[in-house]
């Protein structure tokens, strides 16, 4: 038997929407018996996506980060559910059962993700499914997985050391998406986007983009190098948070900037004019 997991990989996912609305098609106004009671038609999303301004004017960057149900080994949501309302398939897949479950609202805060929502109407706590009527069908991944247009989404079995799931995770690349809980999330993370340090470098002596100087990051035994771009922009990503690092600007016939900056957050460094040395 298949051990379900997904991986949701940051840095290919656009923001689109297209699991979303694809999840939304699914299972708004549509029952699953046994699975999954009908999703209202307003005010639900099994699979939200978040989205996430970061850096200052001029240097913004969108990242978007897709949320469903992490289908825990070590679920929260099961140990408080009342007469088994909430359990865990001989695949992983936990579902909350739409029968038993109905009148246990408390659920919702059971999750540390927060991913349980609940039905005015039906008086019933609901979540992502992982899809779990198609795959008992034969059907090869859920809606989210198929609808997604960059390959974002990777769904296989956890079991299967050939799985692309079990590659990815063998690889070390992958991680829950809060680290802390400790529940065995089945739903891990790839290119989750550290904080950013980018700046622009002119010319001091003549106010021109200073294109192709080298820009240094450095701390501790990590050591980057960049060139500046025809704008003199330069960018350091995916790098750690609350940490200080050193940036070292340096051009032939001018001066060297060395500027510290700690990453509480992405940072734009502004204009940095070099000056005749
Ligand atoms: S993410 Fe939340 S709802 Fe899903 S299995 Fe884990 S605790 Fe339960
Ligand atoms: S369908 Fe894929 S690319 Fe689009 S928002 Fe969802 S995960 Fe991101």
């Amino acid at each position: 038997m298949a051990r379900y997991g997904m991986i949701i990989d940051i840095s290919k996912c656009i923001g689109c929407y297209n699991c979303f609305l694809s999840c939304r098609d699914e299972f708004a106004g549509n029952e699953y018996r046994s699975y999954s009671a009908a999703q209202p038609m307003e005010g639900q999303d099994w699979i939200r996506v978040i989205e996430k301004e970061r850096g200052q004017y001029p240097k913004v960057k969108v990242s978007y980060t897709p949320i469903p149900c992490m289908h825990c080994d070590d679920a929260p949501c099961i140990k408080m559910a009342q007469d088994g309302a909430v359990y865990k398939r001989d695949d992983g897949i936990v579902i909350i059962d739409p029968v038993k479950a109905k009148g246990q609202k408390e659920l919702m805060s059971s999750c540390p993700y927060r991913v349980i929502e609940w039905n005015e109407q039906e008086q019933l706590p609901q979540k992502c499914t992982l899809c779990a009527h198609m795959l008992d069908k034969g059907e090869k991944e859920p809606r989210c997985v198929e609808s997604c247009p960059t390959g974002a989404l990777i769904f296989g079995d956890l079991d299967d050391p050939g799985s692309e799931v079990s590659q990815f995770i063998a690889s070390g690349k992958t991680e829950a998406l809060h680290g802390g809980y400790d529940i065995k999330e089945k739903v891990r993370y790839m290119g989750l986007p550290g904080k950013f340090i980018a700046g622009t470098v002119i010319y001091g002596d003549r106010d021109e983009c200073a294109e192709g100087v080298t820009v240094a990051l450095n701390r501790e035994s990590e050591r980057r190098e960049v060139k500046t771009n025809a704008f003199g922009d330069f960018e350091f990503e995916g790098l750690e948070d609350n940490t200080e690092y050193s940036i070292s600007i340096t051009a032939g016939g001018y001066k060297e900037q060395n500027i510290l900056a700690t990453t509480r957050k992405d940072i734009y460094l502004g204009e940095i004019a070099l000056k005749n040395s």
